[in-house]
């Protein structure tokens, strides 16, 4: 397995988010972990990049324990986060915000000339706005930028919260294309989505949160039948 995740207790001071939570992600898959607003998907997904420490539990990341490895190593050790929101630098340029998603090649130009090549290809939207400020791109574009900036790093595991937040369905179809385009080429995913239709349809496995607790662990062939989350999560037929 690429990460797995075990018995993980989370809380923000003395508010517990998530409780026993265990998952794992294996190389090149693409996993989901769907749920309601507040079920603690985004505060899980933290965990992961390590932005949060568990009160109990561990994380075990190609092999190694993380679980006390701060943000930036893991960074460094291959885990890209894509928050929620997209957060990309406004007043710089598509390029530049690439180019800081690199930062870890900084002293390979060649490597990051040739990553940053490669992101234009895959984003062909964002070579036509290279020298654009971020801030004038659309919502649509600022997610893509934000995905391409963390592919920038050659992550190992990508972590996308929410990324069809707040965009039209046409746009988060193109999003969600290039996810699987991003997997395509080696990329493990682990996908946040409120929105389960999209998300079940773009992972291959899938764990459900509810209240800070998985419910539900399955393929996603599975959970698209099972009743809970249709009920809950793809509105009933
Ligand atoms: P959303 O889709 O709204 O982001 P989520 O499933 O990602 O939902 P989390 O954001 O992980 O849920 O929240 C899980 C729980 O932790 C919720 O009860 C939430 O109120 C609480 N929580 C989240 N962030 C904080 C914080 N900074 N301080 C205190 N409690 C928080």
């Amino acid at each position: 397995m690429l990460l797995e995740a075990e018995g993980l207790e989370l809380a923000y001071g003395e508010v517990p988010a998530c409780r026993d939570v265990s998952f794992n992600v294996g190389e090149g898959e693409i996993v989901t972990l769907i749920g309601a607003n507040g079920a603690g998907k985004t505060t899980t997904l933290r965990a992961v990049a390590g932005a949060m420490r568990p009160r109990k539990g561990r994380i075990v990341f190609r092999g190694k324990d993380v679980t006390r490895m701060p943000a930036h190593e893991r960074a460094r050790a291959g885990v890209a986060l894509v928050p929620e929101g997209r957060r990309v630098f406004p007043a710089l340029t598509v390029r530049e915000n690439l180019e800081m998603g690199g930062f870890k090649l900084r002293r390979e130009p060649k490597r990051l000339a040739a990553q940053f090549e490669r992101m234009l290809q895959m984003f062909p939207r964002l070579r036509e706005r290279a020298a654009q400020a971020a801030g004038t791109l659309s919502g649509g574009e600022q997610q893509m930028l934000a995905l391409a900036r963390a592919l920038m790093s050659e992550p190992r595991l990508l972590c996308m919260d929410e990324p069809s937040l707040g965009l039209a369905p046409l746009v988060v179809q193109d999003i969600f294309r290039s996810i699987r385009a991003a997997n395509a080429t080696g990329t493990s995913i682990l996908l946040v989505e409120q929105n389960a239709r999209y998300a079940l349809e773009t992972a291959s496995r899938g764990y459900v949160l509810q209240t800070g607790r998985i419910i539900a662990a399955a393929s996603c062939a599975a959970l698209k039948e099972d009743p809970r989350v249709k009920e809950a999560y793809l509105g009933r037929r």
